[in-house]
């Protein structure tokens, strides 16, 4: 197959890029590296342009030349707090730029277009672990910006010829040690990566946002997903898209919850080293449990995630951080 991947330079997408191209497909990029770090895209053996998703004019033409069998749109804005800080730069970005770029794809009568959507657009579920039937009730912009796309890429996937994948990420998290990717934004705002740069001696210290939330520990609980894992979904969805000629939409995580406390302390665990922790207030816009009903995507999608283990997915981001 030939792919389109928009944010490859971006953590989910360069790891995909990668996967893809391991699998014998074609893969070509756009990315105007906003919040990406090029290091990751220097590592791929791919070809693309530096753009934004919504030139119009450029994407069309693009997407007439290569006649893509898919877009996997990858590029996005990703922090839930900065979102509740500016949530207009998540709806121009996320949302009005995405409209763009699905126009386009239409347009160009592309089969298959994946979307990275997320489990932030459940707000907070009444129902754990979550299925994809639960209502769909962002508390936050950025679980917004991800929801409103999704209902524009369901419409357009019925009024034309193009299927829409639909995947639910919960959080995303580990490296591909083999060919040095990991997860690499700038800035950085996620959990993982922040206790590990704390680890290395990069930060004074690491902070948990919020302990009395209602939780066993009164921290946040989330569902951890090996990225290669999720790497390996968008393979497996593009190709039921296209051999099913069906639109869905799948939750990708773990099944299993860890708290903030608990993810440190396996950080501690795997590095050896004891971390500097300071108890700060909660982050704006956070729900207290997220975890993942993922049995639609085994079952359907025939996805086994393979890398499960927290300490797992904590060595492969500390293997390839210390190597940077
Ligand atoms: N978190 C934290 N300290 C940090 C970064 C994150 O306590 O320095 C918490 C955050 O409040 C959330 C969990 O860790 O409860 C996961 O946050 P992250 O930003 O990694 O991913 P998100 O769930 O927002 O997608």
């Amino acid at each position: 197959m030939k792919v389109l991947l928009t944010g490859a330079a971006g953590y989910i997408g360069s790891h995909t890029a990668q996967r893809l191209l391991d699998s014998g497909h074609e893969v070509y990029f756009i990315d105007n590296l906003s919040t990406s770090d090029k290091r990751n895209l220097s590592k791929l053996n791919i070809s693309g342009d530096f753009m934004d998703i919504n030139d119009v004019e450029k994407v069309q033409e693009l997407l007439h030349t290569h006649r893509f069998d898919a877009v996997m749109h990858f590029a996005a804005f990703i922090s839930v707090g900065e979102s509740v800080q500016n949530p207009m730069k998540y709806f121009y970005n996320n949302t009005a730029k995405s409209i763009s770029l699905i126009q386009s794809a239409v347009e160009a009568k592309v089969p298959c277009f994946v979307f990275s959507s997320t489990a932030a657009v459940y707000g907070m579920p009444k129902e754990i672990p979550i299925p994809e039937e639960a209502k769909v009730q962002p508390m936050n912009p950025y679980g917004l910006s991800k929801s409103m796309v999704e209902q524009v890429l369901l419409e357009a996937s019925k009024y034309s010829d193009m299927e829409t994948i639909i995947f639910r990420y919960f959080n995303a998290a580990g490296a591909d040690t083999t060919h040095g990717l990991g997860e690499l934004h700038d800035p950085e705002t996620h959990l993982i990566p922040l206790t590990l740069q704390h680890l290395l001696g990069k930060r004074d210290s690491i902070s948990i946002f919020g302990t009395d939330y209602p939780t066993p520990d009164g921290t946040c609980i989330r569902d951890y997903i090996h990225v290669l894992d999720l790497a390996d979904a968008h393979i497996l969805g593009m190709e039921y898209a296209l051999r099913e000629k069906k639109s869905n939409i799948f939750n990708l995580g773990n099944g299993q919850g860890f708290s903030v406390r608990e993810v440190i302390q396996t950080a501690e665990k795997v590095t050896g080293k004891k971390a500097n922790v300071i108890e700060a207030p909660r982050r704006e816009g956070d729900p207290p449990i997220l975890v993942a009903s993922s049995e639609k995507a085994k079952r359907e999608l025939g996805w086994v995630p393979q890398r499960n283990s927290l300490e797992h997915i904590i060595k492969s981001q500390w293997d390839f951080m210390q190597k940077l």
